[in-house]
């Protein structure tokens, strides 16, 4: 498999096949929740097809698991047109330009982690998304060009879990900005009725329910959820998924009420424990042996949304809901600035 290859792998899909069945809506009407989002999207993809244009460029931003991959997907179906993908960090200057002087009118070129993507591989990008040419360098010293190169008409999804971290032009060239929230758990609940008719699991409802509300606010957790707990029931009960044998699962997972499972409890041990409740992003990860950007990027927002933490001046700080859930005596010394 060549780099180009590797940068065009559909690693999205790869999860969907784990389930053996993809679970992902193709049409903006299956997908569930996020009315505003789809409104703003409804109506942008009418008005480009009406002229005949390809649609501005799109940034989605949401933590990681809410469904930027799949809506990227589903633009470019609405738009009846075609999708490349392609993964922001490991992104070179070359492999953007092949990658754009292959694209047809109206293509979706979908780059996930975009705001990883190295800051001159970003800036090369610029007239592609503005003017849809490319400046290429040809040779190199005092004999080196600089030729232009007309480029389709595309459409850049770009999907970030940092809005914070674009670069101010490179985020203003995104004529069009969706942010996808947490779900509800009455939305989690539906996509898990309709994954179990695909999936042929025979659950009731309140076994949905339970697994809704322990999918901290995320599709892909509560897939994640309804596979493993869907083997349980295979293997541990009569094949029926009722909400005994959700409950038992969950426990025999390690997941608790509010879908927090032993890393999370070991963040708030670490964090209070160790750090007397407040501690800088590095000195955690060290204790953790995690990731900064995992930590920061994956787990800390539904701590944030759950009111469980808060990022101060001063470093993170465990609230003293977070006292109280993870049964510490609520530490009334820490001030937040
Ligand atoms: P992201 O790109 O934001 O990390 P994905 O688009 O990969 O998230 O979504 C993860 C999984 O959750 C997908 O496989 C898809 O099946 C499911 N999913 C996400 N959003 C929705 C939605 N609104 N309705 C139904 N399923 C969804």
């Amino acid at each position: 498999m060549d780099n180009q290859e590797i940068l065009m792998q559909d690693l999205a899909t790869e999860e969907d096949e784990a389930l053996g069945y993809s679970l992902r809506p193709e049409w903006l009407n299956e997908f569930i929740g996020q009315e505003r989002a789809k409104e703003q999207l409804r109506i942008h993809i009418e008005a480009a097809k009406k002229r005949g244009d390809a649609l501005e460029h799109v940034l989605l931003v949401s933590p990681p698991g809410l469904g930027k991959t799949t809506l990227a997907k589903i633009i470019a179906n609405e738009m009846q047109s075609g999708f490349k993908q392609a993964i922001g960090p490991i992104m070179e200057r070359l492999d953007l330009a092949s990658t754009l002087t292959n694209l047809d009118k109206g293509d979706v070129l979908f780059i996930d982690e975009i705001h990883r993507m190295k800051g001159y591989v970003q800036e090369s990008l610029y007239p592609a998304m503005e003017d849809y040419h490319l400046d290429l360098a040809i040779g190199q010293g005092p004999a080196s060009d600089v030729v232009q190169v007309s480029i389709a008409h595309f459409t850049l999804v770009g999907a970030t879990t940092r809005e914070g971290l674009l670069a101010g032009p490179f985020r203003d060239r995104f004529g069009i900005r969706i942010h996808l929230d947490y779900y509800e758990a009455e939305d989690l609940q539906q996509s898990i009725r309709i994954n179990s008719g695909k999936l042929d699991i025979n659950i009731d409802e309140n076994a949905e329910y339970t697994l809704a509300r322990r999918s901290r606010g995320t599709m892909r957790i509560a897939n994640k959820l309804l596979a493993n707990v869907r083997d349980y029931a295979q293997v541990k009960g009569n094949g029926v998924l009722s909400h005994e044998i959700a409950e038992e699962a969950l426990e025999f997972f390690g997941i608790d009420e509010r879908g927090l499972d032993a890393q999370d409890y070991a963040y708030f041990q670490t964090l209070i424990e160790k750090f007397n409740g407040r501690a800088g992003l590095k000195a955690l990860a060290v204790a953790l042996s995690e990731d900064e950007r995992t930590i920061s990027e994956v787990y800390e927002p539904y701590y944030i949304k759950e009111g469980f933490l808060m990022l101060t001046p001063g470093g993170r700080v465990a609230t003293d809901a977070a006292h109280e859930y993870f049964n510490y005596p609520v530490n009334s010394q820490i001030s937040l600035f």
